[in-house]
Formats: C-alpha cells, structure tokens, sequence
C-alpha cells in the first residue's frame, strides 16, 4: 500500500522565539510535495510558528497536552488552548515524557483520549529501553505499551493517528537501530495493529521511525516497507540536515 511519508521535527526544550522564527523563514523554501513534513516547537513559539507558516504546507504541531479540560494544573497546555491558536496535531508519549514527567501508559492513555475527543490528530510514541531488548522484552513492552496507551481507542477514534516507534537507546544517542530491526519491530506494530482493527487501518496507519535519523541513514530507513517516515530529533534543529531528511522521504 502506498502511504504517504511524514516527516516531523521534534525540537523539544531548544529554540527561543527570535531563532524559531528564523529556522522557519529558511524551512518555507523546502520543497514537500510527496511528504507531510511537521515541526514541533516549544510551547512559547507555537502560535508564531503557526501564523508564519499559514500558507504553507508545512504543519506546526505540539509537544505535549495535558488531559483535563482546564483548572488547577499549573505549567499545563489544554486541548483546547492548543486547537485556539491552529494546532491539529500533537505527539503524546515521547520517550523523554515517559522518562523524565513519569507518564505511564495509562496517563498516556488519557491524553490520547483527550486529544482525539478535540480532534486532535496523535502521533503515539512507543519504545523500549536498552535493557528491555537486551532480555528480549522488547517485544512484549510495545505491545504493552500500545495496548494500554492507544489501543483503547475505537476503530472510529483512531483513524487520525500516526504511531511513532523510538528505541529509547537510539534516541540523541547516535546510535541507529539496524534496518532489519526496524522493520522487524514496524512490521510487528503492523500486525498488532491488524489484530486490533483490522486490514483496512493497518495498511493505513503510518509508522513513523525515530532514534538518531540523520541525513546520512534517511533514505535508507524510509526505504524499509513498514517505514512511513520518521520522527526527529537533534537533525531537525540544523536546517539543512532537515531539509536533506526530508528529501530522503519524498523519494
Ligand atoms: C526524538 O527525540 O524523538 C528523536 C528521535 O531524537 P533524535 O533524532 O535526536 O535521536
């Protein structure tokens, strides 16, 4: 099945307003005809990021979203704070979240929810430590980790959402996983995705890699068949490295 690639920059705590400004003036040239490219800037940038890119086809999404509606939950972004000023897509479960915010799977679960009942698109991050590939864990942690954190959803509420598979060792580590492992482990993602919801959405659904995407392995990695892109990093700071990562997607 011919799904299109993505390709979103995930910038995390860097850029102040004045350089997310001037990353984006240089990023509207790029040419994304076959790709969904997507930068995710700080919470502080996004609006400014959305206006400057208004025309363009490139999309301004958000890092994170908090899952009650409003109220005493001081430092926290709502859904709805972030449908006001444009967003449509946010990333819920990014590794460094889990990590270092302490979100389980069943915190995540919540946002996902909260998201898809905004109509927020989700890009659904899911990854094992090193530990856990080392024990052969790997396996059954993502499914875990999907079946607690996104496979609560109904075969409606998931239509909009990107899946978004980072082996915790590979992120800002430089180490990439090998091609047979990526595909090992997307081609699994896949086929739980089947078991769940069936052919149709599996074969539908984008999985995107993540964990250390440079210009140098880009191509490579989006070649692989279960690979619909990736999320990135460091390199998606450094214009012309993301410029390059996503001309390797367009093909
Ligand atoms: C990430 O944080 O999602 C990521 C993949 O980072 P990096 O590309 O720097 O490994």
């Amino acid at each position: 099945m011919n799904r299109k690639k993505m390709v979103a920059g995930n910038w995390k705590m860097n850029m102040t307003n004045d350089e997310s400004v001037n990353f984006i003036n240089q990023l509207k040239s790029t040419l994304v005809k076959n790709v969904d490219v997507k930068i995710a800037p700080s919470f502080t940038n996004l609006y400014n990021a959305i206006l400057l890119l208004d025309s363009s086809e490139i999309e301004v999404i958000a890092q994170n979203i908090h899952y009650e509606d409003k109220g005493a939950f001081t430092g926290e972004i709502s859904a709805e704070m972030l449908k006001n000023i444009g967003v449509k897509t946010v990333i819920i479960g990014h590794s460094e979240r889990r990590k270092y915010f302490n979100e389980t799977d069943s915190i995540l679960s919540k946002k996902v929810k909260k998201a898809v009942d905004n109509s927020l698109k989700v890009i659904f991050c899911i990854g094992e430590e090193l530990s856990e590939r080392e024990n052969g864990n790997h396996f059954e942690l993502i499914k875990n980790q999907l079946k607690t954190g996104l496979f609560n959803l109904s075969e409606q509420e998931i239509q909009n959402t990107v899946i978004a598979y980072e082996p915790v060792w590979a992120i800002g580590t430089g180490k990439t996983a090998n091609n047979h492992q990526i595909q090992e482990m997307h081609e699994f993602i896949r086929q739980l995705v089947k078991d769940k919801y069936g052919i149709g959405f599996s074969e539908k659904i984008r999985i995107l890699y993540g964990g250390s995407v440079k210009p140098i392995n880009a191509k490579d990695i989006f070649s692989l068949d279960d690979v619909d892109g990736g999320l990135i990093g460091g390199a998606s700071l450094n214009i012309s490295d993301f410029n390059s990562i996503v001309q390797a997607a367009n093909g």
